[in-house]
């Protein structure tokens, strides 16, 4: 009930002027988010990398209103990159194709996409594009496949609670896509989604299974110790070595274990979101664990 409010009110204009002008709110935001400039993106990544996290770089935005304003988000990355090959920062790029303009037809986002992937090549780096919502998927894994045809500086993101994730994974295999695996964020429908938890799961581990002895390269993106744990059983009975997949986990959830992961000789990246376009980013975080709601309210009351 409260994961399907807030992910209803990440959508809610209403919703996000209160929640931006609440000084609280703002402050907890910043558990999540590096901050609203690449710069602090930027300081964020290279304490990263110095503690041995690997990391990917998100400026938040997303279902952007006009073209212009996906081609400044385009023109935005591009500069990314340029900042993490001077920097020498350990990162790579995520980005939401809604943020590129899919609102706007496929055939415009890919013009946007194209230019990046290709400047990410040139550079020796990579863009991931993340899952959103059930109405982007097939878009999503179409442009998976058809930009990796062009490059393998490009790779995308495949949820677990979804039906037909399964048959994804493994077109996108087939081509040398490079997968992260994911739960999911959005609110789906049973009728092509998984709703118990234990289905999920289930489900997170079977494609985990395909993922790690494909020979690609991929990401395994949970807080999850069970999955972490099913991750490290199967890999060590395959005997996958740890540098032939990462685990993934987002900024400012389960540090501890990030590190403990590291210590452990395992590759971990840290997904660091930045920018002003946090408001759905943030909601999609509580809605993962209503304790960070209560953490408002208790504070609230305080
Ligand atoms: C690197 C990365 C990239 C992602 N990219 C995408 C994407 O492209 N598309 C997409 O749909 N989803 C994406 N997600 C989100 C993902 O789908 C899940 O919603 C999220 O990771 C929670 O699932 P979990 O695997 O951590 O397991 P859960 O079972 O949800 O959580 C396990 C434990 O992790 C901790 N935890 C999880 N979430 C939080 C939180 N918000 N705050 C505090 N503690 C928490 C808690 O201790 C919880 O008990 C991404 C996640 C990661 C880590």
């Amino acid at each position: 009930m409260i994961r399907a409010s807030l992910i209803a009110l990440s959508q809610n204009a209403r919703a996000k002027r209160f929640v931006l002008s609440n000084r609280l709110a703002r402050r907890t935001a910043r558990r999540f988010v590096a901050g609203e400039d690449l710069d602090d993106a930027v300081a964020a990544a290279r304490a990263a990398n110095e503690a041995g996290l690997k990391v990917s770089l998100d400026f938040l935005g997303e279902n952007v209103a006009t073209r212009e304003a996906a081609e400044r988000a385009r023109e935005m990355y591009q500069g990314v990159f340029e900042r993490i090959a001077r920097e020498k920062l350990d990162a790579n790029v995520s980005l939401k194709l809604t943020q590129l303009g899919m609102d706007f037809g496929e055939d415009f986002c890919r013009e946007q996409m194209l230019p990046i992937v290709k400047h990410a090549e040139s550079l020796g780096n990579f863009v991931r594009m993340d899952m959103e919502g059930s109405a982007y998927t097939q878009r999503t894994v179409d442009m998976a496949l058809g930009l990796r045809r062009e490059s393998a500086a490009v790779g995308t993101v495949i949820q677990s609670y979804l039906h037909r994730s399964e048959g994804d994974i493994r077109a996108l295999v087939a081509v040398g896509c490079r997968i992260r695996l994911c739960k999911g964020a959005y609110l789906e429908p049973p009728e092509i989604a998984y709703a118990g938890k234990k289905d999920v799961d289930a489900n997170y581990v079977k494609l985990m299974r395909i993922l790690l002895p494909s020979g690609v390269y991929h990401g395994i993106a949970t807080h999850d110790p069970a999955m972490i744990a099913a991750t490290r059983q199967f890999a060590e009975e395959q005997k996958i070595a740890k540098d032939k997949f990462e685990f993934q986990m987002l900024y400012g959830i389960r540090p501890d274990l990030q590190r403990e992961l590291i210590r452990e000789g395992y590759r971990m990246r840290v997904y660091i979101p930045y920018g002003r376009d946090w408001f759905p980013y943030f909601m999609r975080r509580l809605a993962e664990r209503p304790a960070n709601l209560m953490f408002i309210a208790r504070n609230v009351f305080r």
